[in-house]
């Protein structure tokens, strides 16, 4: 999608630290990290909520969970934990609106999320 941030980053027009790429996804780190590990994975395809995931989309899915765990693992993450979270709209407060996995590790986090 033209006028979509994480298209952009996807496609070079926007620089990002890009930590892994392959044929499905990308990661990048997140510019406003929220804790030591904070990376953001996508998938190549514009998909813009949870809500737009159609049954084309579960690999391509599913494979942002086994590329997020990898790096979790190579960052030293693995046993003590971590959390993946997908916001979707408004009352998740999700601001670009293309599919993105969070990673967030490093610290312990609370949970009810606020
Ligand atoms: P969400 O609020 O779930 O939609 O998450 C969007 C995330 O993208 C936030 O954590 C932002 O800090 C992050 N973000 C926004 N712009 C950029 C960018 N140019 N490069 C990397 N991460 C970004
Ligand atoms: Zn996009």
């Amino acid at each position: 999608m033209s006028n979509c941030l994480f298209c952009k980053i996807r496609d070079g027009q926007i620089p990002a630290r890009v930590v892994h790429r392959d044929d499905v996804c990308m990661a990048f780190e997140d510019i406003n990290p929220q804790a030591p590990t904070h990376v953001v994975f996508i998938p190549l395809k514009h998909i813009a909520t949870v809500n737009d995931i159609g049954l084309e989309d579960r690999e391509a899915v599913g494979h942002l969970y086994t590329a997020a765990a990898k790096v979790a693992k190579e960052r030293g993450h693995a046993e003590r934990g971590y959390r993946l979270v997908m916001n979707c709209n408004a009352d998740a407060g999700q601001t670009v609106f293309h599919i993105h996995l969070h990673l967030v590790a490093g610290r312990p986090m609370e949970w009810p999320p606020g």
